[in-house]
């Protein structure tokens, strides 16, 4: 049978505004990451994206805003983003990706039109401290749990190589399993000398072993994902990560690093014999 890939894109709705401390993320206001900084994305360039993605046959449109928790103005720009795409792109799935989120907020999100939201965990319970030191990773776990009883569908995933030991890994991907998601992202770690870990060491080899080992823990998952950090990681072997499990990609930029072209996205998965999903099986 005919793999189905998956495709995810990505819109930065509000950029490098965050107060937190993640090691990892070139968000937070306090490493002074030279990146795009700003408020709120205009819904018309947000349209225009989510448009060129619809064209190219993704499925999923992710919007993202770097905050720790989902505030009152946040929800409500997402709610009129929501209503403005489903009326002029209305095969896209939307998904919101917007922080810590209580499950009534979860639910006026769903009521706006989203189908999905993302929230990950990012590594294990024991390892999180040493990643953030503002929050913990208790409230990561229990907006997952919102989600769930919000009737939004979950995506929760993590990142790998920021110095998390095989133990922290799988233990990541356990509390991921009993979450019970639809789609896990897989992210590897992409240094921004502003931040204050260590660039990742994963060789491509031991990146592929992460997606297997994923793959078996998580094998009644829908989607596997791989997101951030697909082409500094796999650099010219992308195309061995489907053979090890995973079943969808981000096609486009990421969140504060360019992707490739998309077309070359596109062309790898056509010589690979692989259709385009065209609908999940998971509403
Ligand atoms: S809470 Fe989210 S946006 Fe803020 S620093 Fe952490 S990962 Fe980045």
């Amino acid at each position: 049978m005919l793999k189905k890939i998956f495709l995810c894109s990505i819109s930065n709705i509000n950029s490098g505004t965050c107060s937190e401390d993640c090691k990892f993320c070139s968000q937070s206001v306090k490493y002074r990451a030279d990146i795009e900084r700003y408020a709120k994305k205009p819904i018309k360039e947000i349209l225009k994206e989510a448009k060129k993605f619809d064209s190219l046959g993704a499925l999923g449109f992710c919007l993202v805003s770097a905050h720790k928790a989902l505030d009152e103005k946040t929800l409500e720009f997402v709610c009129e983003i929501s209503h403005t795409l489903k009326k002029e792109v209305p095969r896209l799935r939307l998904i919101a990706c917007n922080g810590t989120a209580s499950k009534e907020q979860l639910i006026e999100l769903k009521n706006s039109g989203i189908s999905a939201y993302n929230h990950n965990l990012e590594t294990s319970q024991s390892f999180y401290a040493q990643i953030c030191s503002t929050h913990p990773w208790s409230e990561r776990y229990e907006t997952c749990e919102n989600v769930n009883s919000s009737g939004l569908n979950l995506i929760c995933g993590g990142i790998f190589g920021m110095g998390e030991s095989d133990k922290d890994r799988v233990s990541m991907l356990e509390s991921i399993k009993s979450l019970k998601p639809v789609s896990v992202p897989l992210n590897f770690y992409h240094h921004n000398e502003a931040l204050p870990l260590n660039p990742s060491t994963l060789s491509v080899d031991e990146a592929l072993d992460i997606i297997r080992l994923s793959r078996k823990i998580l094998s009644d998952v829908d989607r596997l994902m791989v997101a951030g950090g697909r082409e500094i990681t796999f650099k010219n072997r992308q195309d061995e990560i489907f053979s090890a499990g995973v079943n969808s990609i981000v096609i486009g930029n990421y969140l504060t690093t360019l992707g490739r072209n998309a077309y070359d996205d596109l062309d790898m998965i056509k010589k690979l014999g692989f259709d385009i999903a065209t609908d999940t099986r998971v509403k």
